[in-house]
């Protein structure tokens, strides 16, 4: 079988050894001649798979014991609906910034809670690029921001100084560089773009911003009953997190946050300077608010993309058709992403421009 280099958007590629291990426990974990998938999820040894990936967040985050990790099921998207709904006081508002689908996604969630104020937006150019410069209200209950803007590959290089809670949906960056968690109040992150599989969504809450919203709150949706039942309030998505754990220590184990932000900013280096010199291609937004992470491009000569697809298809390469909503093409460049894979991408990109550039001025 040959490799495949996988540019997935999301769910997006895992270490091949995270696979090998997670699928050994899918038919006999730790050693119990039981699978992971069907034993208790209040086992000792599920509870230390719980506890392990709740620590190694922190650990990764380098926060202290003011802060609790969740691991919920339903998604980002219900993170989009339950952080209004444990944080925005009835008679107060909301802070967004909107900077792409996902954004927006928030704020119509937010909205059917309370009030909500967008106060910098980069939809005027169809979210090419980051809003800055902008002033954060002090006396809103929360600012909502999203670090990368995984469908029109924009990303955040620094964040806004805010001095109410700074929430942030890490979803499609997180643990890609570093950051200075201590900032934020709340991270959430769905965890199939670049920490485990889809099933498993990771929350990490500074303490001192709960139980303020004067809401009852459903037990699911509340934060504090999740902290309290330890993310077992009900049964947890088991497999996923353990995923999750996998693909956290072997992170850890390869020099983690340092080790992969260089890796990572070897990988869009050599992928936007491809882009930069390739006649046949541009990048899509600017230049410095491209994420390291999603990366957009469009063909001068859209005529010719069957061409080229046919071209990267050969070269055992996947994922890199674009979002509906921008065509052209996305090569996602998530942590388990090897650098080979992306240069195999761009060597491809040169035979095309070899092939096809006299064809650019025809
Ligand atoms: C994919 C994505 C989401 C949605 O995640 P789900 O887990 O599918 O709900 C939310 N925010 C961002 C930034 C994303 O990339």
């Amino acid at each position: 079988m040959s490799k495949v280099h996988n540019f997935s958007a999301g769910p997006g590629i895992l270490p091949k050894e995270v696979l090998e291990e997670a699928s050994r426990a899918c038919i006999n974990f730790d050693g119990l001649n039981l699978s992971l998938l069907e034993i208790s999820h209040r086992s000792k040894n599920f509870e230390k798979v719980m506890d392990e990936s709740r620590a190694l967040v922190k650990e990764l985050f380098e926060v202290g014991d003011e802060y609790e990790v969740l691991y919920l099921g339903g998604g980002a998207s219900t993170q989009f609906a339950m952080v209004p709904y444990n944080l925005l006081r009835a008679d107060g508002y909301a802070a967004y910034v909107n900077t792409g689908v996902w954004a927006s996604k928030a704020v119509k969630e937010a909205k059917l809670v309370g009030n909500v104020k967008v106060i910098a937006s980069s939809e005027d150019k169809k979210f090419n690029y980051i809003p800055k410069g902008y002033a954060v209200p002090t006396d809103a209950d929360y600012l909502h921001i999203t670090s990368n803007n995984t469908i029109y590959g924009t990303q955040m290089k620094s964040f806004a100084k805010s001095d109410i809670p700074l929430v942030c949906d890490m979803s499609s960056d997180i643990f890609s560089r570093k950051v200075n968690a201590k900032d934020f109040s709340l991270i959430y992150a769905g965890a199939q773009k670049n920490m485990g599989p889809a099933g498993a969504t990771m929350v990490m809450v500074k303490k001192d911003i709960l139980g303020k919203s004067g809401r009852k709150l459903f037990s699911m949706l509340d934060y504090e009953v999740q902290i309290k039942g330890g993310s077992m309030y009900n049964t947890p998505p088991v497999f996923p997190i353990y995923v999750t754990l996998l693909t956290l220590q072997w992170l850890k184990k390869n020099g983690g946050i340092a080790w992969i932000e260089k890796v990572n900013q070897e990988k869009a280096d050599c992928m936007y300077g491809e882009i930069d010199r390739n006649s046949m291609f541009y990048g899509t937004v600017e230049k410095e608010d491209r994420s390291n992470m999603n990366v957009c491009f469009l063909m001068k000569k859209p005529e010719l993309e069957p061409q080229f697809d046919e071209m990267w298809k050969k070269a055992n390469i996947s994922g890199i058709r674009g979002h509906r909503d921008v065509g052209g093409y996305r090569a996602s460049l998530y942590n388990a992403l090897p650098l080979e894979s992306v240069q195999v991408l761009c060597d491809v990109m040169k035979e095309f421009e070899m092939k096809y550039a006299a064809q650019l001025t025809a």
